[in-house]
């Protein structure tokens, strides 16, 4: 509940007020982050009826609800659970849908460690793993079996950001009855709604820009109607719930998320077509530029574009990935990315199987951070400076 009706209002207006009414405890701006296990009934009659609003921590708070209703408001949602981590948020919708037996399609570029889960765990429960080509688009019609039960995407891809036609992935897949689920971590709900393309289930690691501070872990996973029943009966039976005080600071970080990312996208933006055609640069891969194979599909399909992208190296291995690393100031070395401040990690590709791609040299990943452009391009050309130095 809110105290606007802010659903015909422009997206800052909206991230400043979803979720949470003032009046639902005492006019204080920010709901109560409330630490809870037990909660009392009345009588019991009361506990009987299971008509009480809430009844045990892990089923869910007001602060859980407040941040979940706001992630609803985004997505356009039946209902969001809320998960300690993004990995959660993977792991969950997956066993939640797949049982022994069944067929799951999972895109090539996913996120390394959805890949784990999907060979170790999946496969240990007897699930049939394959993985697709991102670029397939309709055609993955063909590779659809008979008990095919989920599609998993996620668009653009981690780290080689290849871009998917999600609509007719979506179309293709529920002709077979498959349950379309789609990792959202990049565009967030502002820049891409998967659920208005056909996606039933939307994830989010909530730890990169909702967080937005490099301090939180949190997933959100939202679904449709058809899917929402399901969904919420597999975290009520796993127990998955999140701390308060973590949930608190993601709704937190939603107010400011507009203008943050509008911050992140620029400073990308700029950073991505400095470096395009610079010395030692052979690729830039940001599906924002009019250069990548995905701009098409990105500019019919987004809103936006965030602050995490990749650099191909012109040539070279791990030894001038790591001279470009060790030259940098500024960015930091580190995984994960959607907070403050700017990080680069080299790339490994060794885990695909069908979109290997076809790179000069080293790939590197970029987070561009809030910090000044100006400072974050003389720190670049030190790492270029650096690989150009051990080449000659
Ligand atoms: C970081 C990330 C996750 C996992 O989030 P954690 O909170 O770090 O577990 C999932 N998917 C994508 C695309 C990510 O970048």
């Amino acid at each position: 509940m809110t105290r606007l009706d802010a659903k015909n209002k422009g997206m800052n207006t909206r991230l400043a007020h979803i979720g949470y009414d003032p009046a639902d405890f005492f006019g204080f701006v920010n709901p109560p982050v409330v630490h809870a296990s037990t909660v009392l009934f009345p009588d019991t009659a009361t506990m009987a009826s299971r008509n009480q609003k809430y009844t045990y921590g892990t089923r869910g708070t007001p602060t859980s609800d407040a941040l979940a209703g706001a992630i609803d408001a985004l997505e356009g949602s039946a209902g969001t659970v809320i998960v300690p981590s993004g990995l959660v948020a993977v792991t969950l919708p997956l066993l939640a849908f797949l049982s022994a037996g069944d067929h799951v399609l999972i895109t090539d570029s996913v996120y390394h460690p959805t890949r784990h889960f999907a060979d170790t765990m999946l496969k240990r429960m007897g699930v049939e793993v394959e993985y697709y080509a991102p670029e397939i688009g309709g055609a993955i019609a063909a590779s659809m079996k008979p008990n095919t039960r989920v599609v998993f995407t996620e668009s653009p891809g981690s780290n080689t950001f290849e871009m998917q036609d999600i609509d007719a992935i979506a179309e293709a897949a529920h002709k077979g009855d498959a349950v379309v689920m789609m990792d959202n971590t990049w565009a967030t709900p502002l820049y891409f709604k998967p659920l208005d393309h056909g996606v039933d289930v939307s994830i989010h690691a909530a730890t990169k820009y909702p967080a937005g501070h490099s301090d939180v872990l949190l997933g959100t996973v939202s679904a449709n109607e058809r899917t929402w029943k399901q969904l919420h009966e597999t975290f009520i039976t796993l127990g998955c719930c999140a701390g308060p005080d973590d949930a608190y600071q993601v709704l937190r970080g939603l107010r400011t998320m507009g203008v943050r990312l509008a911050h992140h996208e620029k400073s990308a933006l700029e950073l991505a077509r400095w470096l395009e055609g610079r010395e030692g640069v052979a690729q830039v891969l940001h599906p924002a530029l009019e250069s990548h194979p995905g701009y098409d599909l990105w500019k019919r399909d987004f809103t936006g574009s965030s602050g995490l992208f990749s650099i191909v190296l012109a040539s070279g291995g791990p030894k001038e990935a790591g001279a470009f690393l060790d030259a940098l100031e500024i960015f930091g070395l580190g995984y994960s990315w959607g907070g403050f401040e700017s990080l680069a990690v080299a790339v490994s590709l060794s885990d695909r199987t069908v979109a290997k791609g076809d790179y000069s040299g080293p790939v590197i990943r970029l987070q561009i951070g809030v910090e000044e452009v100006e400072d974050l391009k003389a720190d670049i050309l030190k790492g270029l400076e650096a690989v150009r130095r051990i080449s000659a």
